[in-house]
C-alpha cells in the first residue's frame, strides 16, 4: 500500500490547502487499504465518504505533502470510529458475584480468553475468580479449561459428567455465591457457523446467568465473516463487547472497523498469542497505524504540525517582546477571542491584563465588536497591517468606508493596538516572556 500510496501523492498538487480531487485520488486508494485489510465494503464505503467531507480544506501543514496529510486524517477519523465509549479494557463486574458470558465460534478462541481474562482480573484487579466450562459438545473442552485453571491459579467448577449448560450455569452462579467469588466467567461451546441450537442454548444460558458482560470472541483473521457473526450473536443474544483475537497474526484487523461500525459495541480487549499473559487492552491507535500499514507517516505529519506550531509562537512571542504588535497579531488575537467565547477569556489567559479586560468591558467589546474590528483590519493593505503607524487621515477614512464603520471607531482599534503592543513590552521585559508564554499555551 505504501508505495502504491506514495505514487498517488506524488502527484497531487502542493498547495496550500487540500483540493477536492486530492482528496478523491489520495482516498481511493485507501478505500482499497481497507478492502485489503478486510474492512467490509459497506463500512469502508461509508467511512472514506465521511472523511471526504471532513478532510477537504484543510490546510496542508508545511514539510508534508497533501497525500501524507490525507492518511494522518484518515488516521484520526479511524481511531475515532474504533475508540467509542467508555474506558477500554474496562468490565462490570461490581455486584459479586459478576457473571461474564463468553460466547463465539468454535476455534474463534474463547476458552484461551476465559483464562487469560480470569488470570489479568485477578492479578490487575484482584478479583477472586470462578471459571466454568459450558462446553458439552467437544470431548475435553471442560478439561481444557481445567488445566488452563490449574495453571494460571483460578479456580473452576467442578465438572459432573452429562449435567446440560444450563444446569451447569445455575450450579456456576451458586458456587460463585457460596464461594464469595467476586467474579465467574461462563465460557460456552461454539459451533463452526452460527446455527439455531447455538443460539438457542446460549440464550437459555444468559437467561439463567444474566450477564453483567456478554463478550463476544472474534478471530481478528476472519475480516469479513466475523461481521455477520458479531451481527448475529449482537442481534440473539446482545452483547457487550468484543475481544478480538489472533492479533498476533499477519491479518491487518480490519476486522475491527467494520464490527465497531456494524455492532457499535465496543472492542475491550485483543488477544496476542497462544499464552496467559496474551492479552491486552485494546488500543485504537495501533489497530488503525495497522489497518492503514503507515504508521510512519502519521508520526511524521504530526511531529511537523508540532514543530510548526512551536516555532510560530516562538517567533510571535520574540517579535511581542520587542514591542512589535501589528494590526496581523490584533487580527489573529480578535479571531481567537471569539474562538474562545469572547474577551473574558481571553482576557483571563493574561495575567496582568485583568485591569486591561475591565476597561474593553466597560467600551462595550462583545462578539459583534470584535467581528468589526476584524472588518477594519480587513480594509488595511498589507503594508497598513505590519506598519499601523502609516495610517493617515485619508487612508484611515479609506478604511472606515471600506469597512462600514467610523473613523472613529478606527481610532479606538488603533489605541487598542497599541495598548497591547505595550502591554506585550512590559510583559517581556518582565520575565523574559515567562508570563507570555504561560499565556499563550
Ligand atoms: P474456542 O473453541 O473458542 O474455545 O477456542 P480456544 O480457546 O480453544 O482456542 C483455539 C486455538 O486458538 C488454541 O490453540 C489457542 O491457543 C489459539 N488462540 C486463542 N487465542 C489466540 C491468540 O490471541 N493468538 C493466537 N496466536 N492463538 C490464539
Ligand atoms: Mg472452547
Amino acid at each position: 500500500l505504501s508505495e502504491r500510496l506514495s505514487g498517488v501523492f506524488d502527484r497531487l498538487t502542493k498547495q496550500g490547502a487540500l483540493s477536492e480531487d486530492d482528496v478523491k485520488t489520495a482516498l481511493r486508494e485507501v478505500r482499497v487499504a481497507l478492502l485489503e485489510a478486510d474492512v467490509s465494503l459497506p463500512v469502508a464505503r461509508d467511512f472514506v465518504k465521511a472523511v471526504q467531507d471532513k478532510a477537504t480544506g484543510q490546510s496542508v501543514t508545511k514539510s508534508v505533502t497533501p497525500g501524507q496529510q490525507v492518511v494522518k486524517i484518515v488516521h484520526d477519523a479511524l481511531v475515532d470510529v474504533l475508540r467509542g465509549e467508555g474506558e477500554p479494557g474496562s468490565l462490570k463486574i461490581d455486584n459479586a458475584p459478576a457473571p461474564i458470558l463468553m460466547v463465539g465460534l468454535q476455534g474463534s478462541g474463547k476458552t484461551t480468553t476465559t483464562a487469560k481474562l480470569a488470570k489479568r482480573l485477578k492479578e490487575k484487579d484482584g478479583k477472586r475468580v470462578l471459571m466454568a466450562s459450558l462446553d458439552v459438545n467437544r470431548p475435553a473442552a471442560m478439561e481444557q479449561l481445567q488445566i488452563l485453571g490449574t495453571q494460571i491459579g483460578v479456580d473452576t467448577l467442578p465438572i459432573i459428567k452429562g449435567e446440560d449448560p444450563v444446569t451447569i450455569a445455575k450450579r456456576a452462579k451458586t458456587q460463585a455465591s457460596l464461594g464469595g467469588y467476586d467474579v465467574y466467567m461462563l465460557d460456552t461451546a461454539g459451533r463452526l457457523s452460527i446455527d439455531e441450537e447455538l443460539m438457542a442454548q446460549v440464550e437459555a444460558v444468559r437467561d439463567v446467568a444474566n450477564p453483567r458482560e456478554t463478550l463476544l470472541v472474534v478471530d481478528g483473521l476472519t475480516g469479513q465473516d466475523a461481521v455477520h457473526t458479531a451481527e448475529n450473536f449482537d442481534e440473539r443474544i446482545g452483547i457487550s463487547g468484543v475481544v478480538l483475537t489472533r492479533m498476533d497474526g499477519d491479518g491487518r484487523g480490519g476486522a475491527a472497523l467494520s464490527m465497531r461500525a456494524v455492532t457499535g459495541k465496543p472492542i475491550k480487549f485483543v488477544g496476542l498469542g497462544e499464552k496467559m499473559d496474551a492479552l491486552e487492552t485494546f488500543e485504537p491507535e495501533r489497530v488503525a497505524g495497522r489497518i492503514l500499514g503507515m504508521g510512519d507517516i502519521v508520526a511524521l505529519v504530526e511531529k511537523a504540525q508540532q514543530t510548526i506550531e512551536a516555532e510560530q509562537a516562538e517567533r510571535m512571542m520574540k517579535r511581542f517582546q520587542k514591542g512589535q504588535f501589528n494590526m496581523n497579531d490584533l487580527k489573529m488575537q480578535l479571531e481567537q477571542m471569539i474562538k474562545m467565547g469572547g474577551m473574558e477569556g481571553m482576557m483571563s489567559m493574561l495575567p496582568g491584563a485583568a485591569k486591561m479586560s475591565k476597561q474593553m468591558e466597560g467600551a462595550g467589546i462583545d462578539d459583534r465588536m470584535l467581528r468589526q474590528q476584524i472588518a477594519l483590519i480587513n480594509s488595511m493593505t498589507k503594508k497598513e497591517r505590519a506598519n499601523p503607524q502609516l495610517l493617515q487621515a485619508s487612508r484611515k477614512k479609506r478604511i472606515a468606508k471600506g469597512s462600514g464603520m467610523d473613523v472613529s471607531d478606527l481610532n479606538k482599534l488603533l489605541k487598542m493596538q497599541r495598548q497591547m503592543a505595550d502591554m506585550m513590552k512590559k510583559m517581556g521585559k518582565m520575565g523574559k516572556g515567562g508570563m507570555l508564554k504561560q499565556a499563550m499555551k
